[in-house]
């Protein structure tokens, strides 16, 4: 085991959901969207339960019965970011030791407040606590402010290529690494997580891309490998905006309330693709991820409430 309590070299894809509710049905189609692309590519499938943040009490146990009711399986145990705080201590340690981190005593009402960095990306932090006197930084301590721990990026952006979007350019900031809490943060948690289950393959919803040029710069600051991305297009619901659990019946187990039964689903989420198939084993045979729809699904009330999910 090396650092970054890496167990073994093989390629993998990987599903990595925030148990902070129940799933639905845009969540399922890019879980199922990873699992073709890891499969279809020979590559082991392994689930994350992203729980640095937003725990819902059941959700995790919930999340996993309804993948595997689905007919996805997945490869040797469940990896929680909860227990593996020494490792990414152990990366920011590193980062620290190189001199590329600081603390930041910012609120968040102080960030929106100033203006971006002169000549840092749009939203970018700022930069306040760089340059932090020993007064100042003495100051907020002595007043109890809780500080956060920053990345000292030295460029301000980073090129990353996607299978679906090309080579895409997106901005690097001061990104924290640190929470004030003492938490890791997510952005740090999963280049740390993916370099150590060996996942080279990362499959997720394209509302991520913008995040992802942080996340291979700090791959690279780590000296950890770029995994191979893909961004899916989300399901958007009647007005063109991310599906929600307030569109209707959008989790599996409202979907069964109206009378479905998971292979409908999978049917559902398999025309949304362009194939047709009741299970991903099925669906495994003609997947091929250099075909896949650009655009995002549309699921309006409309097709919300035809049992077969069709528009
Ligand atoms: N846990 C994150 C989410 O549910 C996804 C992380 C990732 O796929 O990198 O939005």
């Amino acid at each position: 085991m090396d650092r970054t309590g890496t167990t073994d070299q093989f390629g993998a894809g990987r599903y990595a959901p925030s148990p902070s509710g129940d799933l639905h049905l845009g969540n399922l189609r890019t879980a199922l969207l990873a699992w073709l692309f890891a499969r279809a590519s020979g590559r082991r499938f392994l689930l994350r339960v992203d729980d640095l943040d937003r725990v819902r009490p059941g959700a995790e146990e919930r999340q996993l019965a309804d993948l595997a009711a689905i007919g996805l399986d997945w490869d040797g145990p469940v990896l929680r970011q909860s227990d593996r705080l020494p490792y990414y201590n152990a990366a920011i340690e590193r980062l620290t030791a190189a001199g590329r981190t600081y603390e930041c005593f910012c609120t968040r009402r102080e960030i929106q407040q100033s203006a971006t960095a002169p000549h840092g990306p749009m939203g970018a932090y700022p930069g306040t606590c760089r340059t932090l006197s020993a007064e100042a930084r003495a100051r907020h301590l002595a007043d109890g402010r809780p500080a956060a721990l920053r990345l000292r990026a030295d460029i301000t952006e980073f090129e990353i290529v996607d299978q679906l979007h090309g080579r895409y350019r997106g901005p690097v900031d001061d990104v924290v690494l640190r929470r004030g809490d003492g938490i890791p943060a997510y952005n740090l948690a999963v280049v740390v997580d993916d370099a150590a289950q060996g996942v080279d393959q990362v499959v997720r919803g394209d509302d991520l891309l913008p995040s992802t040029p942080r996340q291979a710069y700090l791959a690279s600051l780590l000296d950890l490998p770029v995994p191979h991305y893909a961004h899916v297009p989300l399901v958007l619901n009647g007005a063109g905006v991310r599906l929600a659990k307030r569109d209707g019946a959008v989790t599996l187990a409202d979907r069964v309330a109206l009378g479905n039964t998971p292979e409908q689903i999978v049917a559902a989420l398999a025309r949304s693709l362009g194939y047709t198939g009741t299970t991903p084993a099925e669906l495994l045979g003609h997947f091929d991820s250099a075909d896949l729809p650009k655009e995002p699904w549309i699921l309006d009330e409309n097709g919300l409430l035809q049992p077969n999910l069709c528009p």
